[in-house]
């Protein structure tokens, strides 16, 4: 069987200096396919655009692969055969998925896995399928978890760090218009999972989005974290803005701000 070189591409610093150091290398690409989830940020779809634009010019094809439904049609509308009882009783039985969890990453088997393993599964009929995976190589954990016959782990070979990534990306001229300036990842904008800093600065710096975000919250019957719901987090900013005008601590861990907290949440 002939060998079919595929890149999978996330759109996030690592795949993307992945992708543009095997072109410069003039490695031999197939294909280079990227999954959209629906809840990208503004700026990564321009990123996509661009990065798109210089594969095909290159000669090479870019694929865009969607599942079947929206996001949110599987977080709020789709009918859930569940067998949970305690859910289906607390919630009278809800429609949709709801916000992924640690544990229940639904959105990145849907959205993502479920529909990459599917197109590339059809390719593998006819040839040898190589796919590139731009994990970096500090992060050790993701490695070991996903090393499988077929993958390829370039940036592990060369031994580039997602730092490393970052800064060749910059070199080369994609900059994200700033994303990694205020997130660390640059996924979903709408994730549950992201740190407390990437959801501070994505009240702070896209307003629209954060309303976005307390809509959605507002349909749905998942907490948004185990800790917070959306307008909790928006009060905690809210709070954080105006302590640190007056100079008092925002610090988590002094009794101080969360006595505050406590009450601004009403307890
Ligand atoms: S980034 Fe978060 S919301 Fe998006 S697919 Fe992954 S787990 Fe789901």
């Amino acid at each position: 069987m002939n060998e079919y070189r595929i890149v999978s591409f996330s759109g996030g610093k690592d795949s993307t200096a992945m992708l543009l150091r095997l072109m410069e290398l003039n490695e031999p690409i197939s294909e280079v396919i990227w999954c959209d989830t629906y809840k990208e940020f503004p700026e990564m779809y321009s990123h996509i655009a661009k990065v798109r634009k210089a594969v095909e010019n290159a000669g090479i094809k870019f694929t865009e692969l969607r599942a079947e439904h929206s996001f949110d049609y599987y977080m709020f509308e789709k009918y859930i055969d569940r067998k949970n009882v305690n859910v289906v009783e607390k919630y009278n039985d809800p429609l949709g998925y709801s916000w992924a969890g640690p544990r229940m990453r639904w959105c990145t088997r849907v959205l993502k896995l479920d529909v990459v393993s599917k197109y590339i599964k059809e390719i593998e009929k006819k040839y040898s399928v190589i796919q590139y995976i731009g994990i970096a190589a500090d992060e050790q954990y993701r490695i070991e978890r996903k090393i499988s016959v077929g993958q390829r782990h370039p940036l592990v070979e060369w031994n580039w760090t997602e730092q490393m990534c970052l800064d060749y990306c910059y070199s080369k001229g994609y900059d994200w218009n700033g994303l990694y300036t205020h997130f660390t990842r640059a996924s979903c904008w709408c994730c549950p999972l992201q740190s407390l800093d990437n959801l501070r600065n994505l009240y702070r710096f896209y307003p629209k989005l954060w309303d976005e975000l307390k809509d959605m919250d507002k349909k749905t019957w998942r907490n948004f974290r185990a800790d917070f719901t959306v307008e909790q987090l928006e009060k905690r900013f809210v709070l954080e803005n105006d302590r640190t005008e007056k100079g008092l601590t925002i610090n988590p861990h002094s009794a101080d701000f969360r006595t505050a907290l406590k009450y601004a949440l009403g307890g």
